[in-house]
């Protein structure tokens, strides 16, 4: 296949072989959400820039570098792949006057674009489960966010450890972003290009680097910490008392940032090390600026989201693999009158509820019964012109040794079902 008719490079196709455990991770989820009380909704993938731009930040990685971005030629707007769910998710529920009433609590699941470059765990096209509860001060709604994700792992299987800081109000962050430039200013010939150019912009960023050769200098960096308004350190305290009463164990890291401008007090990260570089799953805080900054009321918020595809390589390194969902029963049948009575039989038994997987293309018995075996169906029936004449077929169990058995629909029906 020429080179222009493949699939852009980092954005992957689901395939079959992997469907079970996308459906297993979907479903589990759904369940989880609805267990929480959560209710979905769902944004338009495109956006206009501005957007992101304004809820993420200009100078964030994302907006900086990893947006893709076209323009309209229809009408010359500016439109943007979304980059995450956040901020669409904070625009439609302003635009729809949703917290008129009160919180909200939200979840929304689909693919985000980033233009990365891909690797192990980092794709162009990739999907994330996002959680949003709006209109809520909190600390509490810290804490379920928090509680909610360790249960979903619980569900999983899986057992990433969590990470949590505040990043204090805007006053805090403007304190310690004076510090920031001054220390920053003072190891100038440390930084990179990045890093020079986003010292005065948005020193905070500095902190989010993943160049190796700046790590010494981010770790002694001035601590947010220390800058820490009297109410958000009251703030965090409780969220902490709360997962310590919920007995969830946390590790506090004073460098965790975020990559995106909009978070405040509250911020956190499930993370594991056995995918290698990319090894947060989950990510969230606290927005209680964003509504606000989108045109909305004031409204304090908090979210958080995941990486499907990751959480995805972590259950296969966990050796968690759902089990495969094959048809209950292949259908076999040779002969014109087979052919429509098995039609019928199809038909019949697919309303109540079994699944059916009809042989299509003809040929011989065997070379049926060989697909049948290969389809991983449990039972094959097999339908000829003496089973078609009694309103009949001849069920064979596949996967297990039992007696083949001459039944009529009704019959089958009750052996076939799941129970
Ligand atoms: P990273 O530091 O790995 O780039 P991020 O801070 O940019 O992550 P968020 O914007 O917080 O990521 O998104 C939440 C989660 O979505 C991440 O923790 C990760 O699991 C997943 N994610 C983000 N970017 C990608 C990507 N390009 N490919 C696959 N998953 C991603
Ligand atoms: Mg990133």
């Amino acid at each position: 296949m020429s080179s222009n008719l493949q699939s852009i490079r980092g954005m992957n196709d689901m395939l079959p072989a992997d469907a079970d455990t996308w459906r297993f991770f979907e479903d589990t989820v759904r369940a989880w959400l609805e267990s929480y009380g959560y209710r979905e909704i769902r944004t338009p993938i495109l956006e206009n820039t501005a957007l992101f731009k304004r809820a993420i930040g200009e100078v964030t990685d994302i907006v900086e570098k990893e947006m893709y971005t076209f323009i309209d030629e229809l009408n010359g707007e500016s439109l943007t792949l979304r980059p995450e769910g956040t901020a669409s998710c904070v625009r439609a529920v302003v635009q729809n006057n949703l917290i008129y009433d009160g919180g909200k609590r939200l979840w929304y699941m689909g693919p985000m674009f980033r233009h990365e470059r891909p690797q192990k765990g980092r794709y162009r096209q990739f999907h994330q489960v996002g959680v949003e509860a709006m209109g809520f001060a909190g600390p509490d709604v810290d804490a379920e966010h928090i509680l909610m994700s360790a249960d979903l792992w619980k569900r999983l299987g899986i057992s990433p450890a969590l990470e949590l800081n505040t990043l204090g109000d805007a006053e805090a962050r403007r304190r310690h972003r004076e510090r920031l430039i001054k220390y920053f200013e003072a190891n100038v010939d440390v930084l990179d290009e990045d890093a020079k150019r986003r010292l005065h912009a948005n020193p905070l960023r500095i902190l989010d680097t993943k160049n190796p050769a700046m790590q010494a200098l981010v770790e002694a960096a001035p601590k947010l910490m220390d800058d820490l308004d009297e109410e958000s350190l009251a703030h965090f305290d409780a969220v902490q008392r709360l997962l310590h009463d919920l007995g969830i164990e946390y590790r506090i890291n004073m460098r965790l940032v975020r990559g995106l401008d909009y978070y405040n007090r509250t911020v956190f990260e499930w993370v594991t090390d056995k995918l290698g570089a990319q090894g947060t799953v989950c990510a969230g805080g606290r927005f209680d600026g964003l509504i606000e900054q989108l045109g909305g009321k004031p409204a304090p918020a908090c979210g958080f989201a995941m990486g499907i595809e990751r959480l995805l390589a972590l259950l296969e390194v966990e050796g968690i693999k759902p089990e495969h969902r094959a048809p209950d029963v292949y259908l076999v049948h040779a002969g014109e009158q087979a052919a429509a009575w098995a039609w019928q039989v199809a038909r019949d038994l697919r309303e109540k509820n079994v699944s059916v997987l009809m042989h299509a293309g003809g040929g011989s018995f065997k070379s049926q019964m060989k697909k049948a075996d290969g389809s991983g169906a449990r039972f094959a029936a097999i339908i000829g012109d003496n089973e078609a004449a009694n309103r009949k077929m001849s069920l064979k169990p596949l996967r297990m040794e039992a007696e083949q058995a001459i039944v009529n629909i009704d019959e089958a029906a009750d052996i076939l079902q799941r129970k």
